[in-house]
Order: structure tokens, then C-alpha cells, then sequence
């Protein structure tokens, strides 16, 4: 099938008289991974269960795979739509295998493809374990084998690396990397903003309903103008000299024992590693640090409260 995986459009929805999603566009494209960010509250699950059709708009449109998720179940079972709840819970008296069995029953999939999945997420030793004994990272691992059962092309994971730790979260983002590669989009939401760099094609900041905005992290960074902070380590005791002797245009932000921070505009970034270089050998190191997802998305989020 051609066109955007998902296509939202001027999308509003309102619980009683709470606006939990106002206005909201957004289209996503086969094999494409975007990040869902936001204050709690910010409308992140909800926008999910417009997509799974499990709650319908108040005003705009929601397309999914060209259809209206909301109006036919057979959205979901044509194309395959995978769903990771924020709280995942399964019958802790059941194992892992009965778990993955019902799921492949329910969605009509062979169970032995249940079974292969709790290998890929690094199950298949406690597959026989019954669900109480699972910790809360196995339990969100069993969940994510769940999703992925029938080879979904449109998959919506709500906070699914809570509870996992580096070395799963590392795995985890794997996966998520040979699904997009194979045409499948995912749609994530996360509060982790770090683990987010370089893991996936665009993020899309909401606030109070609100998209406000939606881009790769570089453009985002770009478009939030923030400084670049760079940090001299000079010869003790030279720090003060140091500082007075830089002609750029960086501000001086703070000087302290053997350091000299440094705050500049990206654009004039290699201007003032230019100065810093004509300094010489007083110049001990220089450590660049663009700005941090956390103050783009901070950024971002202030800009709209104070609009
Ligand atoms: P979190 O990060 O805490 O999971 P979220 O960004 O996923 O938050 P939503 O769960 O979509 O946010 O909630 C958006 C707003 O809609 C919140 O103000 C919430 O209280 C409200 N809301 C969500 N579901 C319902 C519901 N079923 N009935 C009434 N209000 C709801």
C-alpha cells in the first residue's frame, strides 16, 4: 500500500469538557519512527487510541492505512496495528508461553510465531515461568513480543522502555530499527528524552493538546537557536587571563579555577574554536555541548505556555 502510514488532520478531542487533543496534524510515513514527548497530561495516549480507533475525534480526521480506524475494526486486522499499553498486564498465573498462545490465537496468528517473538525479545528461557515470577522489565519485554505478533506495519508503543534497563533499552531500539527497516512505522512515546538521540526519525512535542512541534532533532535544535556551551581547561591559575584574552563573540558565562565556560550561537561555533585555537598551547582542552533534547523540548513547551 502507498501513501503516509498515518494521516491526522486537524484532529480535536474532548473527554466531557476536557480538551485532551486540540487541532492537531500529523502525518507519518512507512518505516518511519517517531517520538511522541510531553508533559503528563499532554495527550500522547490519547492520540494513540484515536489511531487504534479505540476512541473517536470530537472534530478533524484520523486516517490510518487510508481508512478511518474509528468507523472499522478491519483496520486493525487488515494491516496489522501492534499496541503496547502504557500499564501492561497479563494473568499472573499464566506463563509466558500461555500468554503469547492466547495473543496468537485472539490475533490468528500461528502460536509457534508467538513463541519465536519471546525469543526475540530474550524471553524464551522464562517462557515456562509463570507471569508473577517476572520481573517489571520481562513483563514489559512480554509485552512488546504481544505487539509485534502478526508482523504489524503500523506499530503505537505507549512508554514501552519503562522499567528496562540500558542494556534492554539498547535492545529494544534494535528491534525497533530492523521493524522500520522492513517498512513498518512505530510511534513511541517516551518521558525518557536521551535514549531518544539517534534512535528516532522525528520527534513530535505535544503540550496540553497541542502539537507543537515536529521534526528531527537537529532541525528542532536548529529552529530552537539555543547556545552551545563550550568549556576551556587551561593551566591553573590562567583562567582569568585566558578569558580576557578571547576576542569572539561567545558570552563568557563563567570562569572557575582551571575552567572557562562559553556560551555561543551555533552558527558562530567555529568562529570561536577558531579563537580558541589561536590562544595556543594555554589551552589545555575544549569540550563542546550542544543543547540537550531537554532544553529543545523545554524550549519548545515554554514558548507555547507563554503564547
Ligand atoms: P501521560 O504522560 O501521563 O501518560 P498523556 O500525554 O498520555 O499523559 P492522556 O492520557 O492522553 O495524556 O491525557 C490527556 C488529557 O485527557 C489529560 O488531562 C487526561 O486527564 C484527560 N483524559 C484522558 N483520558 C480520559 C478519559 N477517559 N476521561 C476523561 N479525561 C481523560
Amino acid at each position: 500500500m502507498s501513501g503516509p502510514t498515518v494521516e491526522i488532520s486537524n484532529v480535536h478531542k474532548s473527554y466531557g469538557g476536557k480538551q485532551a487533543v486540540r487541532d492537531l496534524s500529523l502525518t507519518v510515513d512507512p518505516g518511519e519512527c517517531l517520538a511522541l514527548v510531553g508533559h503528563n497530561g499532554a495527550g500522547k495516549t490519547t492520540l494513540m487510541k484515536l489511531m487504534l480507533g479505540l476512541v473517536r475525534s470530537s472534530a478533524g480526521s484520523v486516517r490510518v492505512f487510508g481508512d478511518d480506524p474509528g468507523e472499522s475494526a478491519a483496520v486493525r486486522d487488515r494491516f496489522g496495528i501492534g499496541f503496547l499499553p502504557e500499564t501492561v498486564s497479563f494473568d499472573a498465573a499464566m506463563t509466558g508461553t500461555e500468554v503469547m498462545a492466547f495473543f496468537a490465537r485472539l490475533k490468528g496468528v500461528a502460536v509457534a510465531d508467538g513463541m519465536a517473538l519471546l525469543e526475540r525479545v530474550e524471553l524464551a528461557d522464562a517462557a515456562p515461568a509463570r507471569i508473577k515470577t517476572y520481573s517489571k522489565g520481562m513483563r514489559q519485554r512480554l509485552g512488546l513480543a504481544q505487539a509485534l505478533l502478526g508482523e504489524p506495519r503500523l506499530l503505537l508503543l505507549d512508554e514501552p522502555t519503562t522499567g528496562l534497563d540500558p542494556n534492554l533499552r539498547q535492545a529494544f531500539y534494535g528491534i525497533i530499527r530492523e521493524l522500520c527497516a522492513g517498512g513498518t512505522s512505530v510511534i513511541l512515546s517516551s518521558h525518557i528524552l536521551t535514549e531518544l538521540e539517534a534512535r528516532t526519525d522525528r520527534v513530535a512535542i505535544m503540550n496540553q493538546g497541542r502539537l507543537v512541534a515536529c521534526d528531527t532533532l537537529d532541525a528542532l535544535r536548529d529552529r530552537a537557536g539555543l547556545a552551545v556551551r563550550v568549556r576551556l581547561r587551561v593551566k591553573q591559575g590562567d583562567a582569568a587571563a585566558i578569558a580576557s584574552r578571547l576576542r569572539s563573540s561567545a558570552d563568557l558565562a563563567r570562569v572557575n579555577g582551571q575552567y572557562v565556560d562559553l556560551a555561543c550561537g551555533l552558527g558562530d561555533k567555529m568562529m570561536v574554536l577558531r579563537d580558541i585555537a589561536a590562544l595556543g598551547p594555554d589551552v589545555v582542552d575544549v569540550e563542546i555541548v550542544p543543547p540537550t533534547f531537554d532544553e529543545v523540548y523545554n524550549h519548545f513547551c515554554l514558548k507555547e505556555d507563554r503564547s
